[in-house]
């Protein structure tokens, strides 16, 4: 049987690339040849080292390497540095053509960002190359957005007296959920969902990095038809693992601490808070009186990020809380903290990537949703009963007091359930990847699919990709 030749295509930012190298590395250890596209230059220095570790590790991959035209100005209110990335990726995907075609041996299938998909879906329609796209947020937030271009958020479309919105199947999602960029018809993000989410009915399967233990009924709901009609088959196959090998941190000082007593502190790969609220968050986490490992960031892109953490937050913060308290600056192995035994809990901003390692590797979450999708995945954490949701607006939007902080704090560690019940759910995703779990039975079945797709690319003509889909729905 030919062997498979898939590419994927990540877009900007940390959190979308990693999800992407992850995947990667799951579909070349069952057999695929692999290619990974990645962009030159990257916006943030972390993309760079991700990239750089990755194929450092997994040499058999291939790397195609994609330089977008420049940025120009947008016709869009587009004032992030990672979607102004996104803005020229799209404004320049056909250059990838000749390249993604002279690749050898031939693809048989590309997976793409969401962002990008119409302009993959142009190049494949007259050649055998199955489409697939990687989903790098929750179900939940997904089932939104492809409702999307149905509804016109900014004339209130859809939107029900009581200031929520119907998710059919799904229930009610507050209006205040809903991050502002999506309602704006201007905001650029509107725009590229407009233009690509039609395009997920010509796609063979859709991949989220999610599980059943999460979002069983979103899934469900998903592949009944009932949020649109004609969505390609919705196959949840996460929560994806590391790329690198999985190893204690080299961090002496959260090894000699008691189990399950630290709390982990951190917003991800670019969202720094604001000033004043970098200040009562390091009030709040000394009011507490819980240990404390805190990764601090002060700027959006890690570029940017210099100042030192003493700078930020005081000599005097640090020498009280030295004994109990670490702060960093910089990029840490989150996945790898989150699995160290002295870990009791994490004050996460909801991007989902950070979720889904939370809840692989049993770690309750107090969410504090700052933007995009992470009000929505902060729904699902607390409907799976892994942590409790702080709903404090959006970032930069209100100050939460220190008080407040502390408040919760507690409440999240002190409260027994939400770690029996995250213990539970890490558990169920050790079976789900055992031999014979649901997910090893979902990926076997995804290696024959390609597999099958492989010999048509080979041996036949090229036909429609709606035609050949082979996925059932679940
Ligand atoms: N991450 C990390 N170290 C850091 C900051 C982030 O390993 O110092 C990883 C984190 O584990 C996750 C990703 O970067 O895999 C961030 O993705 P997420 O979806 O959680 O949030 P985003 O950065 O996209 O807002």
């Amino acid at each position: 049987m030919a062997t498979p030749h898939i590419a994927l295509f990540p877009c900007s930012g940390t959190g979308i690339l990693i999800p992407f190298l992850r995947l990667a590395a799951t579909i070349a250890a069952r057999g695929c040849t692999v290619t990974v596209i990645t962009l030159h230059p990257t916006v943030s220095a972390s993309e760079s080292e991700q990239i750089s570790t990755f194929f450092a590790l997994h040499p058999h991959i291939k790397r195609l390497e994609f330089q977008p035209l420049p940025f120009k100005k947008s016709n869009f209110s587009n004032k992030d540095p990672f979607f102004m990335q996104v803005e020229a990726i799209s404004n320049s995907v056909h250059l990838l053509d000749p390249f993604l075609a002279a690749l050898s041996p031939p693809l048989s299938a590309i997976i793409s960002d969401l962002s990008v998909v119409s302009s993959i879906c142009r190049f494949a329609s007259n050649k055998s190359i199955s489409i697939y796209v990687l989903v790098t947020t929750s179900a939940r937030f997904f089932s939104l957005v492809v409702l999307l271009p149905k509804l016109a958020l900014h004339k209130s479309v859809g939107i029900q007296e009581n200031g929520h919105l119907e998710l059919p199947g799904l229930g009610l999602v507050p209006v205040s959920s809903i991050a502002p960029p999506l309602y704006d018809s201007n905001h650029f993000l509107s725009a590229l969902l407009d233009s690509n989410i039609p395009c997920l009915s010509r796609v063979k399967a859709i991949f989220v990095n999610s599980f059943a233990e999460l979002e069983s009924e979103t899934i469900k709901a998903l592949n009944s038809g009932r949020l649109i009609a004609d969505l390609a088959p919705v196959l949840a196959l996460g929560p994806f693992q590391s790329f690198e090998v999985e190893k204690t941190p080299n961090l002496p000082w959260l090894d000699e601490q008691a189990p399950e007593s630290v709390l982990f502190v951190s917003f991800g790969s670019r969202t720094a808070l604001p000033r004043n609220q970098i200040l009562e968050l390091r009030n709040g986490l000394e009011k507490s009186g819980y240990k404390f490992l805190w990764v601090l960031k002060t700027n959006k892109v890690d570029k940017d990020d210099k100042e030192e953490v003493q700078q930020v937050l005081g000599e005097s913060f640090l020498e009280r809380t030295k004994k109990r308290g670490m702060v960093i600056k910089g990029w840490v192995k989150q996945d790898q903290i989150l699995a160290h035994p002295a870990i009791g809990g994490f004050i996460s901003h909801c991007g989902w990537n950070s979720v889904t390692e939370a809840a692989r590797l049993g770690v309750p979450i107090l969410a504090w949703p700052q933007n995009g999708d992470q009000k929505l995945n902060a729904e699902v954490i607390e409907k799976a009963g892994i942590g409790l949701w702080a709903d404090w607006g959006w970032l930069g939007e209100v100050l939460v007091s220190g008080d407040d902080i502390a408040k919760k704090i507690s409440e999240m560690m002190v409260d027994t359930k939400f770690r029996v019940r995250a213990k539970e759910v890490k558990e169920k995703v050790r079976q789900a990847r055992e031999i014979g779990g649901d997910l090893d039975v979902l990926l076997r079945g995804l290696m024959d699919e390609f597999s099958v797709g492989a010999k048509t690319r080979c041996g036949s003509n090229p036909k429609n990709l709606e035609d050949d889909r082979k996925f059932e729905r679940i």
